[in-house]
């Protein structure tokens, strides 16, 4: 076999592998696909984030605070904080001890007080003290991680991207739209398999029907938009997969 067949050859075998990938990981059909985000976007036709900002320097700041704490806790701490810091340059002068002292009603006060000393230097030292529309950069800054930056170039900057957090991760393995073990594995695949139109949203639609609907201790299946195709309903009746004696939960 000459190199040129043997590379041909690799390059068929990953293409498949990649496709059979895809197939492993949704359970649903391209028209249920459909179906699924046309209801979500019919339920919430302008969806948007919970939490308060003004600009992306108040989003990121938000987002970061939100780490494993209610988006009310953080709307109940960050009025008088931006009011005292309302940019990347005087949250930096204002410093973590200050910071600190704003943010002690949130979870993890202590270390998000020092990411947002941190991150607000690091924006004002590279960036002018503007927050980067890119998810490399982004992911550079102190307390940010994929996530984060995710929600920060979807919701500031309107880019289509998807980032998966205990809601979307517990609806794209229930319903059967994306399996994964974790976060990171649904993150890395489910954009593949939202239909394009409502791909800019799709954060959104799936992080509300989480939150509000397809709820981790008791998901109100019974008055679900989604139950007519959901795979944990159709197959386990009022009991969603992961909530299954033995399985793994979200
Ligand atoms: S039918 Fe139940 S498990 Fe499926 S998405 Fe709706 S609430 Fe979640």
């Amino acid at each position: 076999m000459t190199g040129h067949q043997q590379k041909k050859k690799q390059k068929t075998k990953s293409s498949t592998g990649a496709a059979q990938d895809k197939i492993r990981r949704c359970l649903l059909s391209q028209a249920e696909r459909e179906l699924i985000f046309q209801r979500l976007a019919a339920a919430h036709p302008h969806p948007q984030s919970e939490l308060n900002f003004k600009n992306p320097f108040e989003l990121l700041c938000a987002v970061v605070l939100s780490a494993q704490a209610t988006d009310a806790s953080v709307n109940k701490a960050t009025p008088a904080l931006f009011a005292a810091a309302p940019d990347a340059g005087s949250m930096a002068a204002l410093g973590e001890e200050k910071i600190a002292s704003y943010i002690k009603t949130i979870g993890l006060w202590h270390a998000k007080a020092s990411y947002l000393a941190k991150l607000s230097q690091s924006l004002v030292d590279h960036y002018g003290g503007e927050v980067p529309a890119d998810y490399s950069k982004l992911i550079k800054l102190p307390g940010v991680g994929s996530k984060t930056a995710k929600v920060v170039l979807n919701v500031a900057f309107g880019q289509s991207t998807v980032a998966v957090d205990t809601h979307i991760f517990r609806v794209a393995n229930r319903t059967g739209l994306c399996l994964g073990k974790n976060a990171r594995e649904v993150e890395e695949h489910i954009v593949y398999y939202i239909p394009p139109a409502y791909l800019k949203e799709a954060h959104h639609y799936l992080l509300l029907h989480g939150r509000y609907v397809c709820k981790a201790l008791k998901p109100d299946c019974a008055g679900c938009l989604l139950s007519s195709v959901c795979r944990s309903h159709q197959e386990a009746g009022l009991q969603p997969l992961n909530m299954r004696k033995g399985s793994a939960s979200s």
